[in-house]
């Protein structure tokens, strides 16, 4: 059993073991500021009246707390994710393994960027233009989760509304790993029916 505020190495090769571990807080710094700087950018440069591209930015912050539970739901938990030897291990396996581990909170930068680019290719293709503010909305959603993800292994919950996130991510990890994918929000787990009980998992 590993101890769950230690970290673990990924890789054997030393390079990749470095490189495969994160400071979320720039990843979650470079995601927002580049979202926002996308955004402008485009406000200026494609002629679209902004309540509709303010609306389209928040289509593409709420697509992606949807694109977050399916990906985390069926394909970081797909699989023998605890297994050590399997990919989904190195995605996220790892995180449920040293949940305390902060270089493991964000995927790699480099990781990051590819895997937006690649969503960002999709929506050009399915929306043209409006994907100019969709995708913005959509990368400040990742942003959005990386840092409410991290404060929640960070930081001991607050005392108002927010605490609700921090009780909910704390049954994925220690009660129930088929229930409470969503981070963000749990409006997908009351959707995809993954909602915990609230009496069965009761906080200590
Ligand atoms: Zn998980
Ligand atoms: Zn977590």
């Amino acid at each position: 059993m590993i101890p769950k505020n230690k970290t673990i190495p990924l890789f054997h090769n030393p390079l990749l073991e470095k490189y495969s571990r994160t400071n979320a807080l720039i990843v979650i710094a470079i995601l927002a500021f580049t979202a926002l700087v996308l955004f402008t950018v485009s406000s200026i440069k494609v002629p679209l009246n902004i309540m509709n591209e303010l609306i389209i930015f928040i289509l593409g912050f709420l697509f992606f707390t949807l694109a977050e539970y399916l990906i985390h739901r069926f394909v970081f938990h797909s699989g023998e994710y605890t297994n050590t030897e399997k990919w989904q291990f190195k995605i996220h396996g790892i995180h449920h393994a040293t949940p305390q581990d902060k270089e493991r909170l964000a995927l790699p930068l480099p990781l990051a960027v590819v895997l937006s680019g690649f969503f960002f290719f999709i929506y050009w293709i399915v929306m043209g233009q409006y994907s100019f503010f969709f995708f913005p909305g959509f990368l400040f959603g990742y942003a959005s989760y990386l840092l409410v993800h991290y404060l929640i292994h960070t930081r001991r919950p607050p005392r108002n509304v927010f605490r609700y996130l921090w009780k909910h991510h704390h049954v994925h990890h220690h009660k129930n790993d088929n229930q409470a994918f969503g981070v963000t929000t749990p409006i997908w787990d009351i959707v995809f029916r993954t909602m915990p009980s609230p009496r069965r998992n009761k906080q200590p």
